[in-house]
């Protein structure tokens, strides 16, 4: 039976992103810088990484928390062999309504028609900028637009319901918010502007890099006038708005300048099946490890249900008032976006 567990500041657990490997084929600078991903770097072997035995029983414990939705990342999730046999796994489990996947839509010409298959529900394509050069001088491997937006077709056109997502950082892509926008302007496709967040300890980051959210909202509203919406259901963390001309609806996510650490109901899992409570953790709770010492599904909910009650993390409405930064927090490639 279902039930639902809150933590010290009275969120409930609801959604799980599972990050289902840590390669990618990109090396977006803000991300996998390519100098530091190189072919010297060591990724997580294939028995490092949770089997889809092993992230089954562990959804089916967490639907059993108050779990309903699902997140599928990395890393690029669709560099993991047979992921739609995945989906369909989670699908069947009793309590999850919604599985996503965010990814960067290059090999969605070839696997969209099976994630549909599958079950999967919507899917959040990243592309941070609409202009080549700029994206290619992102994106690490001169990759231009056309296959991401091939990619992007392809999902639309199997019926998966997209949103885009694009990181704004000064210096890098603030230039292309207003063109993003015309681009996707009477689409159906939902963009979403989010501020660069100091996530992991390679990207370089500053507080003087973040666009924010009313900066994109002003470069925005300057060409497209926009009105606000309320948000669609507690915990969502894009805050809405509409093009006053109809012309669709926009999302900004400003886990820097207006965090929304209050409503957070998300726990991640890492590639290599370790439990974190924040995107900027720096501590986790390896659950693989019980997992292949024997602990039974009874002894597992009762370890999740203890930590998410004894969860206090909520990063962004505390790093102002942080001394010095947090050292070793967790890369966004291997704990997913
Ligand atoms: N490879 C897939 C993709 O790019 O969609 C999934 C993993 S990627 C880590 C997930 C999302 O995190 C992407 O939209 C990416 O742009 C975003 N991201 C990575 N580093 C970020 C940062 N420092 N600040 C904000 N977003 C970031
Ligand atoms: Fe890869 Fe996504 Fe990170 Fe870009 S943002 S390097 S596509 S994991
Ligand atoms: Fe949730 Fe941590 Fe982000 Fe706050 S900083 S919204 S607690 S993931």
């Amino acid at each position: 039976m279902q039930q639902q567990i809150y933590d010290q500041l009275g969120r409930p657990l609801r959604d799980l992103r599972i990050s289902v490997i840590d390669q990618c084929n990109l090396r977006c600078t803000y991300c996998m810088p390519a100098e530091m991903f190189d072919h010297n770097y060591r990724f997580l072997q294939p028995e490092a990484l949770l089997s889809f035995d092993e992230i089954e029983q562990l959804v089916t414990i967490f639907a059993s928390v108050g779990v309903e939705k699902i997140r599928l990342t990395g890393g690029e999730p669709l560099l993991r062999k047979d992921i739609d046999v995945l989906i369909a796994r989670l699908k069947a489990i009793q309590g999850i309504h919604d599985i996503a996947l965010t990814t960067n839509g290059l090999m969605l010409p070839k696997y969209a028609k099976k994630l549909k298959e599958a079950g999967l529900h919507r899917i959040n394509l990243s592309l941070d900028a609409i202009n080549d050069e700029v994206f290619q001088a992102i994106n690490g491997r001169d990759v231009k637009t056309a296959p991401v937006l091939k990619g992007l077709d392809a999902a639309s056109k199997a019926g998966l319901k997209v949103k885009v997502n694009m990181v704004v950082k000064r210096g890098m892509n603030e230039q292309q918010v207003v063109p993003m926008a015309r681009h996707f302007k009477n689409t159906g496709h939902i963009l979403r502007f989010i501020e660069f967040m100091d996530v992991g300890n390679v990207n370089g980051w500053g507080e003087s890099s973040v666009v924010s959210k009313q900066e994109i909202y002003n470069m925005l509203s300057e060409y497209m006038p926009l009105e606000a919406l309320k948000p669609n259901y507690y915990g969502e963390v894009a805050s809405r708005f509409r093009y006053q001309d109809g012309g669709g609806e926009i999302g900004i996510i400003s886990s820097v300048t207006d965090h929304f650490c209050h409503t957070c109901t998300r726990a991640r899992l890492s590639a290599d099946g370790t439990l974190y409570h924040c995107l900027f953790a720096s501590d986790g709770y390896s659950l693989k490890d019980l997992l292949r010492e024997g602990t039974t599904s009874y002894e597992m909910k009762q370890h999740i249900m203890n930590k998410w009650n004894n969860r206090s993390n909520q990063y962004s409405a505390l790093r102002a008032h942080q001394e010095e930064k947090k050292p070793n927090k967790i890369e966004m490639s291997y704990i997913g976006g």
